[in-house]
């Protein structure tokens, strides 16, 4: 086929791929006619921040970069010097031959969470409680505007494991271990990338404008059925399980136009999914005709093997071959390029396969606009943790809280609280502590105790609801004696997890962390108490249960704790439901809804009302 060039184009440079007008495809085979072998190997490479400079990306022709888990240019860095941090490195990549911008990716998994002031809204169990798929996508939207106000285009999220174990150190970052809770969730995809047009192909990557970024559905596929919840594990599962319980969330974003999407470090049955062809190329590009790209996780390929990066040349061969385009942080990526080049000129892995990779790649940037737009500027710091997103996060975190007990039978419940009592006891490590209450992936990857961020603590949203002739008096660890001799209407117990991601949060035996239990237990024993658990999951509460008189899961609110007492405190009701199955004993896991042996604590899908 003979075609001239756009004589009506008026933009400066003619060269087709650089020309909007032109339609999509046109552009990307014009600019892969115009490649050599090095600059397609090049753009399926991410390398982290912290080795990437513009001599890194122009010289090898790198494709993307990343701030992996908290890797931020400093603690507390503006809005700007994010933007510039992006500026520079993409100056890098305009200058190569051909011009090619690269994507800068990073994790904010619940708002912009790398980034000190962002809003943080609470972890995705906490939105599973919600069951409000439409919240959620306002959700996607706000995150998208706070990561592009730092000039950042992509945001590895959303995770839409379904996990069957609370074990699992990644709980939180699963929305439900029921899998059409997880499938409705991915409305967080058009929040993220805009909505997909009704006429708009399946499988085909999508993005709605400049205020929106590109979304990653991950971890494909099966990331959250490991035995015995731990991490990385594998997942034993019948080809009907994994079609009925870990697939039908890919299936949803695909539909919804999901961009990329990334590899599960774990095997399935005892297969790793950074080596699985059928899976992969066979299923996810053939069968469901997703035609964005894949992505691996963080050393992904390298931990093909075991010990990791233990024959390297084989790993490259084995994931690039099952299908993986981008490849984030090999484990180096000099190495990775010379042997990628190796099996590619020694025709162990096709030219076809290499050019599938870089025109999956291509076209997303193509999509996103970043030929046009390569270089962001500081027009949207603004929505960096405004107002307007607060207000949001506020309303998801009223929503996620779920009432498990109040009062016993016969006694008169003790929620709503009584905002005019003359004095209250609050106490718990979780009741004034920003970090705590965002938990992992905030600020830093393992997250951190402390006053990490800006936001309101529970304690001080308690301080603003009460009437101000309430005396509200903290303690975090009082003990039994001074709780009797206060003269406390009631108390308000706020304990949990400390915060953790990944590998880190696995866990056997699930126990609610000291100094919780010694808490409760001196300050439930002496006035009538409300405890807050703030957790990651569900954790052993049945010992405790006979001396609370009421419980209240708030998962990981976020930076917002205004929301929680705008509904302890009976401004709002409780309509948050358990999106897990709350075990009695840890020798009862795995136990799912629908099990045959089901005999929980509290079942999933309850919460009272209050
Ligand atoms: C996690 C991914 C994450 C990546 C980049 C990995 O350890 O498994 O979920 O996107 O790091 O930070």
């Amino acid at each position: 086929v003979i075609c001239c060039c756009n004589e009506a184009s008026n933009a400066g440079d003619r060269t087709l791929y650089k020309d909007p007008n032109h339609p999509l495809n046109r552009r990307i085979n014009d600019l892969m006619k115009r490649m050599t072998l090095e600059e397609k190997l090049g753009q399926m490479v991410q390398i982290e921040r912290s080795v990437a400079s513009p001599q890194v990306m122009s010289k090898y022709f790198i494709g993307s970069v990343l701030s992996g888990g908290g890797s931020v240019p400093a603690p507390q860095a503006t809005p700007e010097a994010w933007v510039d941090m992006v500026n520079e490195l993409q100056r890098g990549s305009l200058s190569t031959r051909l011009g090619i911008p690269m994507i800068y990716g990073i994790d904010g998994v619940h708002g912009h969470n790398n980034v000190y002031n962002a809003t943080i809204f609470p972890h995705n169990i906490g939105l599973g409680a919600t069951r409000d798929p439409q919240l959620v996508k306002r959700i996607g939207a706000a995150t998208a505007l706070e990561i592009r106000a730092t000039g950042i285009p992509y945001t590895f999220a959303p995770t839409i494991a379904v996990c069957r174990d609370p074990r699992w150190g990644r709980c939180y970052e699963s929305y439900s271990e029921d899998p059409s809770i997880v499938r409705a969730m991915t409305e967080l995809i058009p929040g993220l990338q805009g909505d997909i047009p009704p006429n708009s192909r399946k499988g085909v990557p999508y993005l709605g404008g400049q205020d929106k970024v590109i979304a990653c559905a991950k971890h494909y596929v099966g990331d959250g059925g490991t035995t015995n919840g731990i991490n990385e594990n594998n997942t034993i599962a019948t080809w009907h399980q994994v079609m009925s319980i870990h697939m039908p969330a890919y299936f949803n974003s695909i539909i919804k136009g999901v961009s990329t999407v990334m590899v599960s470090y774990s095997s399935l049955n005892g297969v790793k999914m950074h080596a699985n062809r059928d899976l992969v190329t066979g299923f996810l590009k053939k069968n469901l005709r997703f035609r964005g790209f894949v992505i691996s996780d963080w050393q992904g390929i390298d931990r093909i093997t075991s010990p990791p990066h233990a024959n390297y040349t084989y790993s490259i061969l084995a994931g690039v071959n099952a299908g993986i385009d981008m490849i984030m942080v090999p484990y180096n990526y000099t190495e990775f390029l010379d042997g990628l080049r190796f099996l590619v000129e020694n025709n162990f892995i096709s030219m076809s396969r290499i050019d599938d990779a870089v025109k999956r790649i291509l076209r997303v940037k193509f999509v996103m606009g970043l030929f046009e737009h390569p270089l962001p500027d500081y027009s949207m710091t603004k929505y960096l943790g405004s107002q307007e997103h607060r207000e949001l996060a506020r309303e998801a975190v009223r929503k996620s809280l779920v009432l498990l007990k109040n009062g016993d039978s016969g006694q008169k419940p003790l929620l709503p609280l009584d905002k005019h009592a003359p004095k209250i006891l609050v106490a718990g490590t979780h009741a004034d502590d920003i970090g705590n209450q965002c938990g992992g992936w905030t600020i830093q990857w393992q997250g951190q105790s402390g006053n990490i961020t800006s936001g309101t603590t529970i304690l001080t949203a308690i301080r603003k609801t009460v009437d101000p002739k309430t005396e509200v008096v903290f303690s975090e660890n009082p003990d039994s004696g001074y709780v009797k001799q206060n003269g406390f209407s009631y108390a308000v117990v706020v304990v949990g997890e400390l915060p953790y991601a990944e590998t880190n949060g696995d866990s056997l035996n699930l126990t609610l962390p000291e100094p919780g239990p010694g808490i409760i237990s001196n300050v439930c024993g002496s006035v009538r108490c409300l405890v807050v658990l703030v957790t990651g999951r569900p954790v052993v509460i049945e010992p405790y249960l006979g001396q609370i008189d009421a419980l209240v899961a708030a998962w990981l609110p976020g930076t917002e704790g205004q929301g929680v007492a705008d509904v302890l405190f009976g401004d709002f009701g409780f309509t948050g439901r358990l999106p897990r199955t709350w075990f009695k004993t840890v020798d009862q896991l795995p136990m799912n809804v629908g099990d045959e042996h089901y005999d929980p604590l509290f079942p999933f899908g309850y919460g009272l009302t209050a």
